[in-house]
């Protein structure tokens, strides 16, 4: 049923690249009541401030969009980081949300929690049913163990909680790192540089080969909200477009739209992580949503953004 638009949302992580498309969605919805804190405001990893801000706060609806994220790279190489603060942000928050009477939550996760070598389209069932991809094994468990927490509080105290697992995501106000993102904003970094610069041969990561799903942020941000008003269910929900496309294909989707036309070279002592994880987005669809931006109007998107805010990568 259709939330109150005047009751307290607390979203967490709402300056991140999720947060900040559900918070604009609220808000173009009609929510008046949102509320944010940066991570300097209140560090989601620390109990006490966390149960203190609930308390004083006392939100009706949660989402659970804050985590540590990052791209390949970042997540093999520190692993603990991903697994620790991750578990420590999520139990915290859902401890907090409980104890203080949340009405409905939203955890979102990732694909990457499914098994590595699993059917694809990946269904929902398939979780834990296989060995994870080792790049990110640390960052799925964390997400693995907030999906369950949100079972257990249902099961335990009945709460109308939910999971949703976006596929790969990207758009304005992502994390462009070069050496910690995800491909997407590495790629538009990359090859906007080399136009600039006039480099002639730019070098990616990996073979080319491996599968990826994009789903623009803005569409998983309504995907949000149609879940919050629609789902209530155990079982997490995969969010994606139902379609991929190779990592060679993206590069030379964004190669064209920034206007690159020199070589391209792959690197392929650099990992490919998974070869493929497609969303089976069926479950949505039959609920009665499907994404709406698609992958060339997404990325030419992104770039203006990205070349609007460059200065501010520096
Ligand atoms: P994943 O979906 O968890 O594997 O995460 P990423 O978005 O980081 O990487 C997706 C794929 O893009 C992998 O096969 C990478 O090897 C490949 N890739 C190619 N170039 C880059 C790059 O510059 N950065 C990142 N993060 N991945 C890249």
């Amino acid at each position: 049923q259709s939330l109150d638009r005047d009751a307290k949302v607390y979203v967490a992580g709402h300056r991140g690249l999720v947060g900040s498309a559900i918070w604009r969605k609220l808000e173009s919805e009609g929510f008046t009541n949102l509320i944010g804190r940066t991570s300097t405001e209140l560090d989601l990893k620390n109990r006490d401030d966390v149960f203190g801000f609930f308390s004083e706060e006392k939100p009706q609806y949660v989402v659970l969009a804050a985590a540590k994220v990052g791209g390949i790279m970042a997540n093999n190489s520190y692993p603990v980081d991903f697994l620790s603060e991750n578990l420590q942000i999520q139990v915290n928050t859902m401890d907090a949300a409980l104890e203080n009477d949340v009405e409905r939550l939203l955890f979102l996760g990732s694909s990457c929690i499914y098994p590595k070598l699993a059917p694809q389209p990946l269904k929902e069932e398939y979780l834990l049913t296989g060995h994870l991809e080792p790049t990110n094994d640390a960052y799925a468990i964390a997400k693995i163990a907030g999906i369950l927490q949100v079972q257990a509080v249902r099961r335990q105290y009945g709460k109308p909680w939910i999971s949703a697992m976006p596929t790969n995501l990207y758009g304005p106000g992502d994390n462009f790192s070069p050496t910690g993102s995800h491909v997407m904003p590495a790629l538009i970094r990359r090859y906007d540089e080399a136009v600039r610069d006039g480099t002639e041969t730019v070098v990616n990561w990996g073979t080319g080969s491996p599968l990826r799903e994009f789903l623009h942020v803005d569409d998983m941000a309504s995907a949000c909200l149609f879940l919050l008003e629609n789902y209530d269910g155990p079982e997490q929900v995969n969010v994606g477009v139902g379609s991929d496309v190779s990592i060679k294909e993206l590069a030379e989707t964004v190669a064209s739209t920034v206007g690159y036309t020199g070589r391209m070279e792959w690197d392929a002592s650099q990992p490919d992580g998974t070869p493929r994880k497609l969303m089976d987005v069926s479950k949505l669809a039959a609920a009665g949503w499907t994404a709406s931006v698609s992958l060339e109007d997404g990325i030419r998107q992104t770039v203006d953004w990205f070349r609007d805010h460059r200065d501010s990568f520096r």
